[in-house]
């Protein structure tokens, strides 16, 4: 079995925000020489995710950031952590900071209406992506 391991950067624009990452996995596993295994996307920060969903319609990631807004307010007078992004903590914990997928023919295999998103909760920043491709 062959193991690649990549890393790419991405600079996000708003304290809450969804970024396509799709064109980038998908071209770390077009060049990775490996046709039949999987890939896992890994996000290294505490107040970030990384989530599967439609993006097609702009719409769908704006109402995933307006409903994760709705259920994690920013303020809540019980939070404890000092530095005023508990918000962002518990957002990157309930989307989760990692997602594996499926690698067929040398490429990714997603739905039709599937995309691969960095979530960003605590921007703007600097953030990394790492992605590992294993399978022969
Ligand atoms: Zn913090």
């Amino acid at each position: 079995m062959k193991v690649i391991r990549k890393e790419f950067r991405i600079s996000t624009k708003s304290r809450n925000e969804m970024i396509d990452i799709t064109e980038q996995v998908s071209s770390i596993v077009g060049q990775s020489d490996i046709s039949s295994g999987d890939v896992i996307v890994y996000c290294p920060h505490t107040t970030a995710a990384i989530t599967i969903n439609e993006n097609a319609d702009p719409a769908v990631p704006h109402d995933i950031l307006l409903v994760l807004e709705e259920l994690v307010p920013h303020s809540n007078p019980g939070y404890r952590h000092s530095e005023g992004n508990s918000d962002a903590h518990c957002k990157s914990t309930l989307v989760g900071c990692s997602k594996q997928l499926l690698v067929k023919n040398g490429a990714l295999e997603l739905g039709t209406w599937q995309g691969i998103f960095f979530c960003e909760f605590d921007g703007p920043r600097s953030r990394k992506v790492y992605v590992q491709v294993r399978g022969e």
